[in-house]
């Protein structure tokens, strides 16, 4: 993926900024959209792949922090760099906090920019790439499971859990670290809400090839079926 171009969507109303970005990562070999308000930025997402955004925050229609926030309920994990326009500690945590994954306070030096956008790409990558194992097929960035390619209906937990699982394929988990790795701080849920996920996520797989083989008194683990 390095090696392949990087595809920046630009949102920017600042036309005088914009073209000055555009015009840097142009310069670094980057392919550069550009738009100038929420609803483009919005649409354009919803229809178009690219491999990172530049957001700035005030906009005009909706607001950057709402484009961020209709791009998760996505279920998209597109790497989102905001530009704030001031040093606001408020708008940082709330830029993060809705799942942006790094901010810029303008002005900021180009150098800068070009390295937090590679960055974002290289670090985004590993965990938006297909997860597979037999018959079971799991892509993160649209959160779709398929099993011999028909589309299974999974719960949002259920989807956590079985991504957790064959994320550590041919591991062994205990249901306490699923809870860690699937929960949003501060939300608890019991172990035998886990065993439940995994009873139905059992079901769900059944013809998948792959088992999530219990083990007593621990986790569990997901492995292929070994074929006789
Ligand atoms: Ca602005």
């Amino acid at each position: 993926m390095l090696d392949s171009i990087m595809h920046v969507l630009l949102v920017e109303d600042d036309p005088v900024l914009a073209d000055g970005i555009a015009r840097i990562l142009r310069g670094h070999g980057m392919v550069v959209d550009m738009v100038n308000n929420g609803h483009d930025a919005d649409r354009v997402l919803s229809s178009r792949e690219v491999s990172v955004v530049v957001l700035d925050i005030g906009l005009p229609g909706i607001d950057g922090f709402e484009v961020v926030r209709r791009l998760r309920a996505r279920g998209s994990a597109l790497p989102v760099l905001l530009l704030t326009a001031r040093d606001d500690i408020q708008d940082r945590v709330r830029g993060l906090e809705i799942g942006a994954d790094d901010y810029l306070v303008k002005p900021f030096a180009a150098p800068e920019l070009v390295a937090r956008l590679k960055a974002l790409v290289r670090r985004g990558n590993p965990r938006s790439a297909d997860l597979q194992m037999g018959g079971l097929l799991l892509d993160p960035l649209s959160r779709r499971a398929t099993v011999n390619g028909q589309v299974v209906d999974l719960s949002a937990r259920e989807w956590a859990v079985l991504e957790y699982l064959i994320r550590n394929a041919s591991r062994v988990v205990s249901k306490q670290q699923i809870i860690d790795a699937i929960l949003p701080w501060g939300e608890e849920m019991t172990l035998n809400a886990v065993e439940v996920y995994v009873s139905r996520i059992r079901a769900k797989i059944m013809s998948a090839g792959v088992s999530i083989n219990t083990i007593r008194g621990f986790g569990y683990m997901l492995e292929p079926v070994a074929i006789t």
